[in-house]
């Protein structure tokens, strides 16, 4: 937490708004729309909700497919599987780790030609990084699919100047207790078009008819964001910038300890956008370095220091075992090899030189 969060959280209980609803959640969904560069937004309890909400307003229902990428967190595909859709996994790239837009290509390419498109594409912007955008939107466009991103670990970053999250038809956004700014638990929903972000509002609010009495023609779900939850994400917001710096600080750092040792390589920095560096992200090639990835992993652990392997791939997840994948070597081979290194924002120097020099000692000498 920064100093802001405690006097709004004050502000929050001196009017009594301790529910989900109240100014503070529409000052919090202002701000972030503002601060993302999105027209509308609106705050629930989860990026895992928000992602449900946004599949759920694309239309995404019973038999459809949705795409996703596979190499991210298992909260990027289970809210298809909640909508009764079947996931299809598409491959990274290895210079940004996220969704390969030629594999993108050539698959809705097959798939137009069997008259079997997907629904819909989840996009996932991963540890801080945008996925290549431009060529991906290009693609839904022409083939009908409608492009939802998971901005979750990437807010901050910037795809050709812009935010993540804000070039699909919706975005979504997390502010878990691990993520760049955190509300202990959050996520926002964000898309140019209000008639969505109205729907997906109301779904939240156990979809309640505008009647004076209760009424519901849908089924919906209690997702919306407390109120006092909201105050803490509005003092968040205002050291956005800063977290994003100190993140990029704690790279740099790492980079300048570790950088020259053969075999171990960092996550790229794509050209095509600034990485906010939620977390530093390393891979160890076992051949070169000497030893691999685990061995790193359990070094630091037997000093105390947590670190944890790159997510694996969604294909190789047993609840998904019998989805359809295209590719899915790059996403294994960096899942085999990956390592996230302690990130916090609130690191020092110090705290970083006891990391380094643990992975350090682990190198062939
Ligand atoms: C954290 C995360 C989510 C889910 O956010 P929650 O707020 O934890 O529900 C979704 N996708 C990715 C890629 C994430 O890292």
């Amino acid at each position: 937490m920064s100093l802001h969060e405690m006097p709004l959280v004050e502000g929050v209980f001196a009017s009594n708004w301790v529910a989900p609803a109240g100014p503070a959640l529409e000052t919090f969904e202002k701000e972030f729309a503002a601060k993302v560069g999105a027209k509308h937004a609106t705050a629930v309890v989860s990026g895992t909700a928000a992602l449900h909400l946004a599949l759920q307003v694309a239309g995404v229902g019973p038999g459809d497919e949705v795409a996703c990428s596979t190499l991210t967190f298992v909260a990027s595909a289970n809210p298809i599987r909640y909508l009764g859709a079947t996931p299809v996994f598409v491959d990274s790239d290895d210079g940004s780790w996220n969704l390969d837009p030629g594999l993108l290509e050539n698959f809705f390419r097959k798939r137009r030609e069997a008259g079997r498109l997907p629904k819909a594409l989840v996009l996932v912007h991963l540890y801080g990084q945008a996925a290549d955008i431009a060529p991906i939107a290009k693609l839904c466009d022409e083939h009908g699919v409608i492009l939802v991103e998971d901005a979750a670990e990437s807010l901050g970053a910037t795809y050709q100047g812009r935010h993540p999250g804000t070039f699909g038809r919706c975005g979504i956004f997390s502010f878990n207790g691990n993520k760049i700014i955190t509300t202990s638990g959050g996520g926002m929903l964000v898309s140019e078009d209000p008639r969505l972000v109205e729907e997906a509002r109301y779904l939240a609010t156990q979809a309640r008819d505008r009647v004076n009495y209760y009424q519901h023609s849908q089924i919906g779900y209690n997702y919306r964001l407390s109120n006092v939850l909201a105050a803490i994400g509005i003092g968040q917001l205002r050291v956005l910038e800063q977290r994003v710096e100190a993140r990029r600080r704690i790279f740099e750092r790492y980079e300048a300890l570790l950088g020259g040792l053969p075999g171990l390589s960092f996550m790229p920095e794509a050209k095509h956008g600034r990485c906010s560096r939620w977390l530093t992200c390393v891979q160890i090639d076992p051949v070169r370095f000497g030893v691999d990835r685990e061995a790193v992993r359990l070094a630091l652990e037997a000093k105390n220091i947590e670190s944890r392997a790159v997510w694996k791939p969604l294909h190789m997840q047993p609840i998904f075992a019998a989805c359809e994948t295209v590719g899915g070597a790059v996403a294994e081979r960096l899942f085999a090899h990956g390592l996230c290194l302690p990130s916090g924002s609130a690191m020092s120097d110090a705290d970083i030189e006891r990391v380094a020099e643990v992975v350090r000692a682990c190198a062939r000498p």
